[in-house]
């Protein structure tokens, strides 16, 4: 099987599961996530589930990918923060919703494999920052959307203040164990969705080390 061929049965397996956006299902079929996970992992690239990406961190779940994205509901316009650029496969789908990204990440490491990587897989709309993003990247706000795709006891204080008053932030709120997608408006309102487990967010705004 071709690997286009496996990522239009991975996003079958999505719209089974209730991933019913077509952007979004049309934005996982074109992003190569084989070139995402390490190379001795690219024949499970399309399994739905998260792969370790080094340095004790893993690629989402595309489903994960999926229903966040669904749950932020990225417009064309749309300035994005993504916290937790890991791989970059998150900000890659993102990159084909929206304006831009902007993707922090904390470990050097994964941050320079991530720039590298979406410079030359060409989503020049991503930009990756080396950091802490706990509280947000200020030097670009506000965003109309903010993505966490790390788990937080809470949403930080520091980055629902970058998100505009019509934007919405999406994230895993929890204990480390398990968390809660949460969605929080703009205005306040919050909503939550299914439970999921990620890796810590650590920093001020999230676990200690
Ligand atoms: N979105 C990623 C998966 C992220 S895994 C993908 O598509 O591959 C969570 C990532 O959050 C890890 O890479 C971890 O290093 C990072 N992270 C944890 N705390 C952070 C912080 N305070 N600021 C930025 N990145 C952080």
């Amino acid at each position: 099987m071709t690997s286009e061929e496996r990522r239009a049965r991975l996003v079958r397996t999505l719209e089974l599961n209730g991933i019913w956006d077509r952007r979004i299902l049309d934005a996982i079929g074109r992003v190569p996530r084989e070139r995402f996970v390490p190379e001795h992992l690219a024949n499970e690239a399309y399994e739905d589930r998260a792969l370790p990406i080094g340095d004790g961190q893993t690629i989402s779940q595309p489903y994960v990918v999926a229903r966040m994205t669904e749950l932020l509901d990225p417009q064309p316009g749309d300035h994005v923060l993504e916290v937790g650029g890991g791989s970059g496969y998150q900000a890659a789908i993102l990159s084909l919703l929206a304006r831009d990204v902007v993707s922090v990440e904390r470990r050097p490491s994964l941050a320079d494999a991530e720039a590298a990587r979406v410079a030359e897989l060409g989503y020049a709309n991503v930009r990756v920052v080396k950091g802490d993003g706990s509280q947000g990247h200020a030097a670009a706000a506000p965003y109309d959307r903010i993505l966490i795709a790390a788990a937080a006891p809470s949403i930080p204080a520091g980055l629902a203040a970058q998100c505009a008053p019509t934007g919405r932030i999406v994230a895993p709120i929890g204990p480390r164990d398990a968390q809660v997608l949460t969605i929080q408006h703009g205005d306040g309102r919050v909503e939550r969705a299914e439970v999921v487990q990620f890796v810590p967010l650590v920093g001020s705004g999230g676990f200690p080390e």
